[in-house]
């Protein structure tokens, strides 16, 4: 089982906003793409149907997690993950490479691997980059990830370069015990462009199947990160997706498809959505927040999502003063409807030849309510205090 891209427009160069498919053994996926993230095998509070409603075409799990509990053994023998979700359309996974990193107490690097005690039992474990791929092949996911050697965004250019050293091998391994299923590489390297360029350079040598953009989002600047994505978009193949693990706030996808990103996962929509936080295309908006107390109409009127299309305004506040479950998951609905859309709204206008425009117009209409807000913020914070 493999998978193909094709891109579906006319490609400007490497750092340019494209649309494609990528076609695997679960079904086709336009991109740009936003993945809703259902680490623990579910999009927090949502039922498949509704996750499908949203019009996501793929969604992410995490091998990590799901190899500590239940263990990917289990959910071989219970038919696989898409079975095991009821979730019957493409999966992408994490190997986990990104949270065995995060557990910086309880783990020790060699170059075989990862050994680490489990977060949840603390249970000791060897997670080499072939077990990542057994974990990932036990699942039977549409696409995997190798396991990687994670550094903090801020690690110097000496420890970032060995990390990186040590995926570009790491890497290899995991190819190897992939046997012809689809294993993106993960192109790493920090804030560190020299470091950056080679590594996208050595794994665009392996014709990988996919790129990551990997250890991004993780504590450097956001002109970092976009200068980072700019320097390794231009050294990967035009023809193969490219994947920017971890972002998807609204104007990061809008920054990444600028500069010739495909696929985004993030788990903003539904961790913001459980605590009240919406997206519009005005900003961010709080539903707690008492000016929705009387609000009659969608409190995005421009969403045509399941909550927007059947609820007020008024209710969702209702819901959340109250912390009604059920609130949560309107929210959560609307939140992944609105970047589903988003990636919809970006691939019509970059076969329009119009995303130039409108990436112009949305990001000065999101910054401008973010001023707005920050403004209403002070404004209120002074008259407290005075
Ligand atoms: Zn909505």
């Amino acid at each position: 089982m493999s998978i193909a891209f094709r891109l579906t427009s006319a490609q400007a160069g490497p750092v340019a906003p494209r649309t494609g498919v990528l076609s695997t053994p679960h079904g086709e996926v336009r991109t740009p793409v936003f993945m809703p993230v259902g680490t623990l095998a579910n999009v927090k509070t949502l039922l498949p149907e509704e996750v499908a409603a949203t019009g996501a075409e793929i969604l992410l799990v995490n091998a990590y997690h799901l190899y500590l509990r239940p263990g990917h053994e289990l959910i071989a023998q219970l038919g696989g993950v898409h079975r095991f979700m009821d979730w019957h359309a493409p999966i992408l996974s994490d190997s986990g490479g990104f949270q065995v990193f995060s557990l910086s107490n309880l783990r020790k690097v060699t170059e075989d691997g990862v050994r680490f005690r489990s977060h949840i039992d603390g249970s000791e474990h060897h997670y080499t980059p072939e077990l990542a791929i057994a974990v990932q092949q036990a699942l039977g996911v549409d696409v995997a990830m190798p396991l990687d050697h994670v550094v903090e965004g801020t690690a110097p250019e000496r420890k970032a370069r060995e990390a990186a050293e040590r995926t570009l091998r790491w890497y290899e391994r995991c190819r190897a015990a992939a046997g012809g299923r689809a294993v993106f590489a993960i192109v790493q390297g920090g804030v560190h462009a020299e470091l950056r360029r080679w590594h996208a350079r050595a794994l665009a040598e392996l014709d990988a199947p996919g790129y990551s953009i990997g250890g991004l989002s993780v504590g450097e600047s956001k002109p970092e990160m976009w200068a980072m994505t700019e320097v390794v978009t231009a050294e990967l193949p035009i023809a193969k997706p490219r994947y920017l693990m971890g972002v998807g706030s609204p104007e990061d996808l809008v920054n990444g498809v600028a500069r010739g990103v495909d696929m985004f996962d993030c788990v903003l929509p539904t961790r913001l959505g459980r605590n009240g936080s919406l997206f519009t295309d005005h900003g961010r908006v709080n539903i707690r927040n008492a000016r929705f107390r009387e609000l009659a109409t969608a409190i995005d009127p421009a969403c045509d999502c399941l909550a927007c299309a059947r609820f007020s305004g008024a209710y969702l506040h209702h819901l959340f003063r109250n912390d009604e479950l059920l609130g949560y998951r309107l929210a959560t609905i609307h939140n992944v409807r609105y970047l589903v859309r988003l990636a919809e709204r970006m691939r019509e206008a970059i076969a329009a030849g119009t995303f130039a425009d409108f990436a112009a117009e949305y990001l000065a209409g999101y910054r401008a309510t973010d001023e707005r807000v920050r403004q209403e913020q002070k404004a209120r914070y002074v008259a407290r205090t005075r």
